[in-house]
């Protein structure tokens, strides 16, 4: 296969950086024998896409999606015009439903691939009940969003000139620097777009020129927008090449009075030749410096540089589940590893006797004390540094141990293997693991599991709807504490459920469907279905809370034939 030659591929699976990928049956050009695989960028699972190679390796290669021949059932029209060419969203053209089992399944193959689970130890459930018998670890399903639009809290959006000279705020175009004009991305909210056009016409008047990385000239480098959710409060930072802007007063008051919301605009000095958006210094124009947030009655204080959760109200839930999973009591001595700002070592401390976090930037660990003040909580104690080190030497010095929770929530790359060491030798009755990455986490799993924990509950969540990433949460109990934990209570309503439930799933249902009457339906259009007829549906498929919610009612044909195949299975 040459650069830029077209063929034919069926997508049958997705990379972990969303990219479709399918086989063709020849051989690469190792003559290997092995097949050879393609990665297609923006191709879905069930597409028979036109392709054309871009790069070709020993045994895979990258091709560009030249066009969809036969779409994916799950295909759906991107809502933003600029998905394929903005790259910040990998599946917008999945439909959601899809896009959380596709999540979903990605936490379930990586727990048995990499961290070596049997399947059949996992029990399914659509109920958020606690009840399941020894040896079985509850998977539950991924908490979605009802609206998965417009989510995140923060934007930051490149300013520049187009073609024609005029100003613009966008987006890079992937793996390039030229900006794209769009100023309304669909993950935030939508006075963004207002706000970007107020600066712009601020700079035009002003005559303020926009950063030009090549010649490292101009200016206004980057808007950076924040928005609290729950306080609604709005957070302007222009980040300059310079060391001041004369005409910053004049746009302050200019955006306090278009944005009544805006408690406040500052200036980030940033005079580096450097792809890193944010600077140190900040000076503010307007304002205290900070807006807050508030989740479950937590008051957070969000800086420009502080770091924070992007989608407050899936923190809300993820959270809520960590909690949930931790079992506090109000006298538990409970550790958070990679504690950032404290987010969760403060929903915590409300509910637990102490909480000591742990994280390795001090700044984070700054605004974590901060916000315990701001709370009047004072059973929560910060240290500075690398987990590793420093819960081995807090266990050295103690000796003794009497931690009953530790949760850890790393990075991509899991925890270190001396932290997981010293989290089995400090030996909690409870570990709760919240992970950005299934295949570390499983990874880290799998050691706890040898060490004499044993896994219990599993519950994925979606912080990022459109992208590939997934958040995932889980609890592990100490064997010996697990064993009196369990009880297996499953009274006759729930055995009716589960007997419904059972019958068919929703694969077999889909393809029961396409035999008799030859048409897909979705999860979606099963999950609706079943709730008419009275079936539990599996909450995480983001069902309309009321008949006229925006989300498409499934066609009348569809619902019939499901409903066909609800007899069939004997469900109703
Ligand atoms: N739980 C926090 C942040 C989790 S992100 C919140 O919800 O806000 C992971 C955090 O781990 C980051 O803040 C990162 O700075 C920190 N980190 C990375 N490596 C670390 C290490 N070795 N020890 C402690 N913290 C670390």
């Amino acid at each position: 296969m040459k650069k830029n030659e077209e063929f034919e591929l069926k997508i049958t699976d997705l990379s972990d950086e969303g990219a479709g990928i399918g086989r063709t049956s020849e051989t690469g050009p190792d003559d290997s024998g092995a097949g050879f695989i393609w990665f297609v960028k923006d191709a879905l699972i069930g597409d028979r896409v036109l392709a054309a190679a871009t790069k070709v390796k020993k045994n895979y290669g990258f091709a560009r999606l030249v066009r969809v021949l036969e779409p994916s059932p799950d295909r759906v029209q991107p809502l933003c015009q600029e998905a394929r060419r903005c790259g910040g969203c990998q599946i917008q053209q999945m439909e959601y439903a899809a896009q959380l089992k596709f999540k979903e399944d990605k936490v379930w193959n990586d727990l048995v691939r990499i961290g070596g689970f049997d399947p059949r130890q996992f029990v399914r459930t659509d109920r958020e009940i606690i009840k399941h018998a020894e040896g079985q670890i509850l998977f539950e399903p991924i908490i979605g969003m009802e609206e998965p639009w417009r989510y995140r809290n923060k934007a930051v959006y490149p300013i520049g000139r187009d073609r024609d000279g005029s100003l613009i705020a966008g987006f890079y175009a992937g793996r390039t620097h030229s900006i794209i004009s769009c100023s309304d991305c669909m993950l935030g909210p939508e006075e963004n777009r207002e706000i970007l056009q107020c600066i712009l016409d601020h700079m035009e008047r002003h005559r303020i020129s926009p950063y030009d990385e090549t010649t490292h000239t101009g200016v206004v480098r980057h808007v950076l927008l924040r928005q609290g959710v729950h306080t609604g409060e709005l957070m302007v930072c222009l980040v300059i090449n310079a060391d001041g802007l004369k005409t910053a007063r004049e746009l302050g008051v200019k955006l306090q009075e278009a944005f009544p919301a805006l408690r406040s605009f500052s200036l980030c000095v940033n005079k580096e030749r450097t792809n890193v958006i944010m600077g140190t210094r900040i000076i503010q124009i307007v304002g205290p410096g900070y807006i807050e947030e508030e989740i479950q009655g937590v008051r957070f204080r969000i800086s420009p540089l502080s770091f924070f959760q992007v989608n407050s109200l899936q923190m809300e839930r993820l959270y809520g589940t960590a909690l949930e999973f931790a079992g506090l009591t109000g006298k538990e001595i409970v550790w958070d590893l990679y504690c950032g700002v404290g987010t969760i070592s403060l929903f915590l401390a409300g509910h637990a006797k102490k909480v000591y976090g742990v994280e390795i930037i001090p700044a984070a660990i700054e605004n974590a004390k901060e916000n315990a003040a701001l709370n009047g909580l004072t059973n929560a104690v910060f240290y500075t540094g690398a987990a590793e080190e420093v819960l081995p030497r807090w266990y050295e010095e103690q000796k003794a141990s009497d931690v009953d929770v530790i949760v850890v929530d790393p990075p991509r790359k899991g925890c270190d293997i001396r932290c997981l060491e010293t989290m089995v030798a400090i030996a909690p009755s409870r570990i709760v693991y919240v992970s950005c990455d299934p295949a570390t986490l499983a990874r880290d799993l799998k050691y706890l599991c040898g060490q004499g924990y044993m896994l219990q509950r599993v519950r994925p969540c979606d912080m990022f709807p459109h992208t590939v990433h997934v958040e995932t949460v889980c609890a592990l109990s100490k064997l010996s504490e697990a064993k009196h934990h369990i009880s297996v209570q499953v009274d006759m309503d729930e055995l009716d459920l589960t007997a419904a439930e059972s019958k068919a799933t929703y694969e077999e249902i889909q393809a029961w469907v396409k035999e008799k009457y030859g048409f897909h339906v979705t999860h979606l259009n099963i999950a609706k279905t079943k709730r008419k007829c009275g079936i539990t549906e599996r909450i995480n498929y983001n069902l309309p809370k009321s008949e006229n919610s925006k989300s498409p009612g499934t066609p009348k044909e569809k619902e019939e034939a499901i409903i066909d195949a609800f007899r069939h299975f004997q469900m109703i």
